[in-house]
């Protein structure tokens, strides 16, 4: 079996093509600046060849178009034939109360679009990518992964903000967590690892921190969600690039008032110029923050501190509402490649039993490794995500479920 992943956003349209049998990727790249007249950039590798060229993409449906054409490019291309595609995965950022992946029909377009009220961002270009994909893989199955199906386990006292209930319910206001398909599929993996085999699987609490440009940690037992960070949108939660995360909600209505700042505002500097970049004003990227902390620039060494302070935080409180923690796994950008990062956190959580094997930790980079000590009372791994291969299994099993 065959399936084409695609994720799209308001510009971009990536993509990767599985064999579901192998599990091993087949062609994968992206069609960059869809609009923008042009200029619209096209990356298509196959195992080590890589092309990249300008193309004409004005559109989601023209930009998809110029990746079949590669797909089935002779001599180029890992195809001979579009039919060769068995089924299509579209990432799709907000599912509101969707709990699971699904094969697209018209009441699923208009739940996304419903939806794009809390994710005006990507919600929008993903039905953009769904329609096209549609059109010119006429009857290939189309199927939905959402990015807030993982935490439809989480029982009502952790999805409840404590808002007038009547007020909730009529905005659909509630935590419904992101990152969910990275976090579905770092508790799979973590379920696997052969330190954790004597347990039950089905009593095993894990607390998985998603570490990259967004952050969110979430707490699972038996590989259901049970909490996690990230909130009505991705603002809430840990410390990210350019997110502020967790802040106390009255310094929006302060700010509005006193500094004159409209909602709009408000919302760009929330999401786009806070977190590391508002935090130290040099970068949103995690690396220019470790070397700024190296010179000693105060900022960045505040920043980093904040950054790592936060986690523990959230790590202490999750563990403690699971009643104990198995294991927790780091994962993403930061978390697979920062042993700063993790040693830093791992150090403020000496309390819980957490001990690091610093060695292991210096030596894990982007692979899965454990990184604690056998002495630790909680198991501490780096699990590397793969969203993309989880989106082609969802769909890969969706498909099967409805044949
Ligand atoms: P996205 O959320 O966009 O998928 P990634 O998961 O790729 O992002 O993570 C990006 C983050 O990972 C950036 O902050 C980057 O600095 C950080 N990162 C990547 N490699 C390293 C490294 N070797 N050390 C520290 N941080 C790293």
């Amino acid at each position: 079996m065959k399936v084409l992943v695609i994720n799209s956003g308001s510009s971009s349209l990536k993509f990767q093509l599985f064999d579901m049998q192998s599990k091993s990727v087949l062609a994968r790249g992206l069609v960059d600046r869809i609009g923008v007249k042009g200029t619209s950039l096209l990356k298509f590798a196959v195992d080590k060849n890589k092309e990249e060229k300008e193309v004409q993409a004005g559109n989601h449906q023209e930009a998809l178009e110029t990746v079949m054409q590669c797909l089935v490019a002779p001599g180029k291309g890992p195809l001979t034939s579009l039919d060769e595609i068995n089924a299509v995965g579209h990432r799709v950022l907000h599912g509101g109360k969707v709990y699971e992946s699904v094969l697209i029909d018209e009441s699923i377009k208009k739940i996304i679009d419903d939806c794009s009220i809390m994710g005006p961002l990507h919600n929008p270009p993903g039905l953009m990518g769904i329609n096209a994909a549609e059109r010119l893989l006429p009857g290939v199955p189309q199927v939905a992964v959402f990015d807030t199906a993982f935490f439809q386990t989480m029982p009502e006292k952790a999805y409840t903000y404590a808002l007038p209930y009547d007020i909730c319910n009529t905005y659909g206001i509630r935590r419904y967590g992101f990152h969910g398909t990275s976090h579905r599929y770092v508790v799979r993996q973590a379920l696997q690892l052969p330190a954790l085999a004597g347990k039950e699987k089905k009593a095993v609490a894990l607390i998985t921190c998603h570490l990259g440009n967004g952050c969110s940690i979430t707490a699972s037992i038996g590989g259901k969600a049970v909490d996690t960070s990230m909130g009505l949108t991705p603002l809430e939660g840990l410390v990210m690039g350019t997110r502020c995360g967790d802040i106390d909600p009255a310094i929006v209505p302060f700010l509005q008032k006193n500094a004159g700042m409209s909602a709009d505002e408000m919302d760009t500097m929330m999401n786009k110029k806070s977190g590391l970049l508002g935090l130290t004003g040099i970068s949103s990227d995690m690396r220019d923050i470790e070397e700024a902390a190296e010179r000693g620039e105060d900022k960045a060494v505040l920043a980093l501190d904040i950054f790592c302070y936060r986690i523990i935080k959230y790590i202490g409180a999750y563990a403690f509402a699971m009643g104990g923690v198995d294991a927790v796994c780091f994962t993403a950008g930061i978390g697979e490649n920062s042993p700063i990062v993790r040693k830093r956190i791992c150090k403020g959580l000496g309390r819980l039993g957490i001990v690091l094997d610093e060695e292991a930790n210096e030596a894990a980079f982007g692979r899965e490794a454990i990184i604690s000590s056998p002495v630790s009372q909680v198991l501490v791994a780096v699990v590397p995500t793969n969203e993309e291969l989880m989106i082609a299994m969802e769909t890969a099993e969706v498909t099967a479920k409805t044949d």
